[in-house]
């Protein structure tokens, strides 16, 4: 049989691969060596995808409690239950939570649906928690949600910086590829992250900063680059708005950042000596506090000193997600309308005049934190959650288990039978896996790639877009969701991505907008926006010029004698968020299997810790049980934790429990990484 080519169903590298079936339920896979994102390279998720395309554990037919319904009884209580509750209670007491696992098709319909014909902005999505700060900082410093730069232009660099990033082991193809560029070309990489991960291990600096340093980190850089002639007069003066009271404020604060002298002396020096300079930053940076500020100090560097728009330069925010961008470019944020436009009228007036809808949205809606909240209180009554798993991944999902208990009306689209999550469900509707979907994807550099069919879709299960559109339809909205396929979808949203743009906003699919089936069947993969999209120097504010942004480093959290640690989370190399597929291939697990607490031989001595004993780790929100691995790559007084790990999975290492619900005061992502904690023996 013949290669299919497709996309990866995990990170947002988002790359290639040439599928061949080779049984009912069997894949071979390889990387795809025409794809542009990783020319045929794929790291350990990828490679083993073929062992997560059975059936077991899969939800293969409607249901409502644990009864087994068909499509029509589903549908109907489900359509009947939203309209009945937006009837008694208005459009802002209905919500969809939905996921950057979701093809931008299946986003499209959610989101229109949400803000179109229901008129509510709440529809969010779990790529909340990823990179909605990077979003964030996009939108202040361009004027739009832009990703200024290519995986090329980190081969083309002199100096790398990788700024929250493990990236060796949360986006390994990009990580293949700086390895490769360094060894043909002699590139210096820096980490700035308070651990040494693998990959700070490898770099030829490694900056540990304390943890929400990195604001202190950029402008205390930006000062350096002040204070030695280094800002690029020219390109300001064209291209950038600066405002000269904040770049005269700046001053360097060791203290703030954490490091020594020597430490931040060689990192401006590399910085001011090497103009051909990526900034990578990833959840490190955004799952913050001040995730927003970080993307914007990053920013401001690379503006002051020219370094955007040109080959081996760039801020470049890297997403977790095989779609996060897809869902950020439809309008998957509650804060995005749609397409990248805001909610200002004209924008609301273009929005509804192009679905011809009978409503709109004219505000944003309730980000994830605080939708769940208000699932707490009892203000959205009926919330649908598609592919994704909240009872686990948010942060206090103690208290997101609550909420899910309360409400009124779950409804869980999904793969699995039996997530933390779906056991809520009042209604279950089975979804097309990887492997079975049809669509397209947007990975970080702005590449648009086709998922492809590779299997039969197993008992009753149907597509996510599907799904949507026969709910709306039975909900009254015929007239907007009559799409018989994938294709249908893809050209209503290149349409409107060029509906009243006028070269307003970057992202323009419109020459797309009259594709034939043949020819999106047959799509390469297709970057828009171009390899450098403000190589014009131009950008997308109202009079095309970027915006220094004035950011104040956050102070330090006070001490709590009660929690003394400071608790940060995140991946294993071979694990994805709540491990529903990753769990089902043997070969990963052997990586990590079990959950581990990373901590400090001076701490662990000092508490009675010893590597391989359980510790029990508390926050103010809930507490979970690991075993100890002793790591002198922690800075003493921080822990670190998987993210992976369920109910479902262990009676311990759940971490979803311990973060506190704090978020970002622009983006609303919350802060998985700077939790007050404690740790004892179990
Ligand atoms: Fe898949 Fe990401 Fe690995 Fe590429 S780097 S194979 S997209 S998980």
């Amino acid at each position: 049989m013949n290669a299919i080519r497709t996309t990866c169903a995990y990170c947002g590298v988002g790359c290639g691969i040439s599928a061949v079936p080779t049984g009912e339920r069997t894949v071979a896979i390889t990387g795809d060596a025409t794809h542009p994102a990783n020319f045929g390279r794929l790291c350990s998720k990828g490679t083993h995808l073929g062992e997560t395309v059975g059936l077991e554990g899969r939800l293969l037919h409607p249901m409502i409690g644990e009864e087994r319904v068909d499509w029509d009884e589903a549908l109907n209580l489900v359509a009947g239950r939203f309209a009945q509750t937006i009837r008694n209670h208005g459009p802002d007491s209905v919500a969809f939570y939905v996921s950057g696992q979701l093809l931008t098709e299946d986003y499209y319909v959610a989101n229109k649906l949400m803000k179109g014909f229901i008129g509510s902005g709440n529809i969010d999505t779990n790529s909340r928690l990823c990179m909605s700060s990077a979003v964030a900082a996009h939108n202040r410093a361009f004027g739009e949600d832009v990703v200024p730069c290519s995986y090329a232009d980190l081969e083309e660099a002199d100096l790398i910086l990788l700024v929250g990033s493990n990236t060796a082991w949360c986006h390994p193809v990009i990580w293949q590829r700086i390895e490769a560029a360094r060894e043909a070309r002699g590139a210096k990489l820096v980490v700035i992250d308070p651990r040494r991960t693998e990959t700070a291990e490898r770099a030829d600096l490694h900056v540990a900063l304390r943890p929400d340093g990195d604001v202190a980190l950029f402008n205390g850089l930006l000062a350096a680059m002040r204070d030695r002639g280094g800002f690029d007069a020219a390109y300001i003066a064209q291209h950038v708005d600066m405002p000269e009271d904040f770049i005269a404020s700046l001053a360097i604060d060791l203290p703030g950042i954490g490091i020594d002298a020597a430490a931040f002396d060689a990192l401006a020096d590399m910085v001011a000596a090497t103009p051909r300079m990526v900034t990578l930053f990833s959840q490190g940076a955004n799952q913050s506090s001040s995730g927003t500020d970080k993307g914007n100090a990053i920013i401001n560097l690379h503006l002051a000193t020219g370094r955007i728009g040109r080959a081996g330069m760039g801020p470049f925010s890297i997403t977790g997600q095989p779609n996060a961008m897809g869902g950020r470019e439809v309008g998957g944020l509650a804060n995005m309308l749609a397409a990248h436009m805001g909610f200002s009228d004209a924008e609301c007036a273009a929005a509804q005049d192009f679905w011809q809808s009978p409503t709109i949205a004219r505000a944003p809606g309730l980000k994830a934190v605080d939708l769940f909240r208000a699932v707490h209180e009892g203000k959205v009554k009926a919330l649908w959650i598609m592919a994704t798993n909240p009872a686990v991944s948010m942060p206090d999902a103690g208290f997101v288990r609550e909420a899910l208990a309360r409400c009124d009306f779950v409804v869980a689209s999904e793969v699995i039978a039996e997530t933390d999550s779906a056991r809520f469900a009042h209604v279950r509707l089975p979804a097309l896996g990887w492997g079975e979907k049809d669509g397209t994807v947007t990975n970080s550099e702005r590449i648009v790639s086709r998922q492809r069919a590779l299997l039969a879709a197993p008992g009753d299960v149907r597509a996510d877009w599907d799904i949507v559109s026969d709910v709306a339809r039975r909900m009254g909205f015929g007239a907007g969701f009559g799409y018989r396929r994938a294709a249908d979808i893809f050209r209503e949203y290149c349409a409107q991505t060029g509906f009243r743009n006028d070269g307003a906003r970057m992202l323009d699919l419109s020459q797309w907008a009259g594709i034939s089936d043949a020819d999106y069947d047959g799509w390469a993969p297709w970057q828009w926006g171009g390899v450098s999209p403000f190589a014009s120097g131009r950008f997308s504010t109202p009079d095309g010029r970027a915006r220094i942004v004035a950011v104040d480093a956050p102070a330090a959290p006070a001490a709590d004698p009660a929690f003394p640690f400071r608790l940060n989370t995140g991946r294993y190399r071979d694990q994805w968020h709540t491990m529903t597929r990753t769990g089902l291939s043997p070969k990963l697990s052997r990586h990590r299997r079990e959950p581990l607490v990373e901590v400090h031989a001076h701490d662990a001595a000092r508490l009675g810790l010893t590597e391989g004993s359980i510790a029990r780790v508390a926050t103010l929100q809930g507490e979970s049980r690991y075993r100890v691995s002793l790591s002198d790559g922690q800075r003493p007084g921080e822990l670190f934790v998987p993210i992976h790990w369920t109910d479902t999975l262990s009676s311990g290492g759940r971490t979803g429990r311990l973060p506190a619900p704090v978020t970002d005061p622009v983006s609303g992502q919350p802060a998985f990484k700077n939790t007050a904690a404690s740790i004892e023996p179990f």
